[in-house]
This record gives structure tokens, C-alpha cells and sequence, in this order.
């Protein structure tokens, strides 16, 4: 990200939790509190980014992609709302609810998330499951976990979610608990490259480790993404980062892809979206704080081919 990234002032983005809510009932909530919401019939993207950069304080609209996220104006602060406290609403940058988005499990499936505190993607994947089937979800951070738990309570959502506090790669793929798992949310460790608030707290001692962080990096994240693909049952995967890096990113899904052997493919993500993987990942997404007011994100989907069965890929 160039240095212009860091002076990047983000909007506000508000989830709508559908367990606790509706998007009607949150909307007329704002109006009832002066807040005026911006027309936003089919715009192109341009169009639409236009709409979010203009927003002025107390003007609101509704996403261009996901129906239940609402767009306010850089530094609406509604940390202290009743909405948000109640965990109706959750305030989240619009690349954390990308992946479960993509991924759009149906109804009643079970689903993995591998590297899951602070439960952002669990939560919203328990969303759109309104709460049937089953998330497991993993971390081997035990502090983070127990502030997820909190989390999961405080949405409604913790009814389909089973956290395990367990390192992801000494999950048995094989295990009968499993066996139903079709979807995976692999969002792991990554260099944070691309988040806006962090840019200016990157130190020049990073610098000469960042070749070799980074190779370490995509070992661990390629390995994850791998296990995943590696549950008997899986069909579909989502892969994020919040990193610019393309060895975090097109590499460890080249990688990846290769070792599937055409087991499982890339899907084609938000085509109307501008931003591609680079080189020939454009089936990927690259969203970038310039172009689409939101922090560097990347995000790739695999989906199984109907060669598979259920062998190990
Ligand atoms: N998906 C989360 C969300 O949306 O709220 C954010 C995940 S964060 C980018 C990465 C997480 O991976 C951290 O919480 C870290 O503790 C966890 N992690 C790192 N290595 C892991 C491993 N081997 N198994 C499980 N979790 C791991």
C-alpha cells in the first residue's frame, strides 16, 4: 500500500445482525434519529464509490453487494449505540464480512472456520445458516477465544457454533464429527499488510525479516488452506488475507491449486468487482483502501470438481 493508503479515513461499516434483527427495523431506527439515507439505485461501482466517499455525518446508505450492510460516514462513531450494544449491529471494515459472503453456505450445512478469534466470519457465517447446521470453529489462541465466546453469546450465535481451543493442523479431517463438512472460512495469521491503521506502525525492523516472515507466512497459511481442502466432505473454500503481499496471496493459491490436481478449482468471485488477483489470479479479489474505501484484502474460493469423490486431494 503507498504511504497516501495511511492517510485513508475508512467509512463505517454497520452489519445488520439478522439473528437479533432486520434490515427494515434498523433502518427505521436511523431515520427516527435524524440519519437520512442515500438513494442507491443500481449504481456502477464507480458510481457507488462516489456515494460512499461524499457521505456526510448523519447520512447512511446501504451496501452495493451485501443486502445487509449499511454504509455511514468516516467517523460515526456507534460504539456506544444501543444497536450495537445489544449486538444487533456489528461494526466490522466490509472486507471481514467478504468471506462468509462468498462462501454462502446453505441452509443446515456444517462448516469450518480454521483460524476463527475473534469470530467476525463465524459470527456472520451463523448469520447466513440463521443459525441451523453447525460451525466449527478453531483457534489455538485461548485468550482470543474467550473473547469470542463472548461475542458469539452477545449475537445470538453461539446455538450453531462449536469452538474448539485447538492448533487447526492437529484436527483428524477423518473424524465422524466431520464427516458432514462441506464449507471452510481459512482466514489465518497473515502480515496485516494491507490494514489502513497499521501502516504507520509498520517499524523499519521489520524490514529486513520481511522476506523471510513472509515466506514463513504462506508455509503455515498454504498448510492451513490444504487441511481444509483435505475434510472428506469439503465442496467449497474460502481463503483470505488482510495482506498486500503477493506471496501471502496468488502464491500460496498457485501453490495450492497445484496440489490439488485439478481436484479443486477457482471460482470466479464478484465479477463486477475492479479489483483482481494479479497476474493470471483474476478469478481472486484485491480490494484496496484507494479504490474501494476499505483495508487491503485478498480473497480466493476453491470449488471441488465433480472428479473427486472423496478422496484425499
Ligand atoms: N477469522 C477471524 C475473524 O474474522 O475474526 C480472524 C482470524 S486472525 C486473522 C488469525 C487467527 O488464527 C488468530 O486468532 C490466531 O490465533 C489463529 N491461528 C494461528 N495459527 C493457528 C492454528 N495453527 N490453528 C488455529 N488457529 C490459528
Amino acid at each position: 500500500l503507498s504511504k497516501s493508503s495511511a492517510q485513508i479515513r475508512l467509512p463505517r461499516y454497520v452489519r445488520v445482525n439478522l439473528l437479533k434483527t432486520t434490515v427494515e427495523d434498523v433502518l427505521q431506527m436511523f431515520v427516527s434519529e435524524k440519519y437520512e439515507e442515500i438513494e442507491n439505485v443500481n449504481p456502477t461501482y464507480t458510481e457507488y464509490i462516489e456515494l460512499v466517499r461524499n457521505l456526510q455525518p448523519k447520512q447512511f446508505l446501504r451496501d452495493c453487494h451485501l443486502p445487509e450492510l449499511l454504509v455511514f460516514a468516516r467517523g460515526t462513531d456507534l460504539h456506544e449505540h444501543k444497536l450495537y450494544k445489544s449486538g444487533a449491529i456489528i461494526l466490522q471494515d466490509k472486507q471481514a464480512f467478504l468471506p462468509a459472503y462468498i462462501l454462502a453456505p446453505p441452509a443446515g450445512s456444517h462448516v469450518i472456520d480454521c483460524c476463527a478469534a475473534p469470530g467476525n466470519k463465524t459470527t456472520h457465517t451463523a448469520a447466513i445458516l440463521h443459525n441451523t447446521g453447525r460451525v466449527f470453529a478453531f483457534d489455538k489462541d485461548g485468550q482470543r477465544l474467550a473473547s469470542m465466546r463472548k461475542l458469539t453469546q452477545c449475537v445470538g450465535a453461539s446455538g450453531a457454533i462449536q469452538l474448539s481451543h485447538m492448533d487447526f493442523l492437529k484436527v483428524d479431517p477423518t473424524s465422524p464429527q466431520y464427516s458432514r463438512v462441506t464449507h471452510a472460512i481459512v482466514d489465518p495469521s497473515c502480515s496485516g499488510s494491507g490494514i489502513v491503521s497499521r501502516l504507520n506502525e509498520l517499524t523499519s525492523v521489520e524490514e529486513p525479516n520481511s522476506k523471510q516472515r513472509l515466506k514463513h507466512l504462506a508455509n503455515f497459511q498454504a498448510m492451513i488452506l490444504k487441511h481444509a481442502l483435505s475434510f472428506p466432505s469439503m465442496q467449497r473454500v474460502v481463503y483470505s488475507t488482510c495482506s498486500i503481499h503477493a506471496e501471502e496471496n496468488e502464491g500460496v493459491v498457485k501453490e495450492v491449486e497445484e496440489w490439488c490436481g485439478g481436484r479443486y478449482v477457482l471460482v470466479e468471485i464478484m465479477p463486477t468487482l475492479p479489483g483482481r488477483g494479479e497476474g493470471s489470479f483474476t478469478k481472486c479479489v484485491r480490494m484496496s483502501p484507494e479504490r474501494d474505501l476499505t483495508n487491503g484484502f485478498f480473497v480466493a474460493c476453491f470449488r471441488r470438481t465433480s472428479a473427486c469423490g472423496s478422496k484425499r486431494p
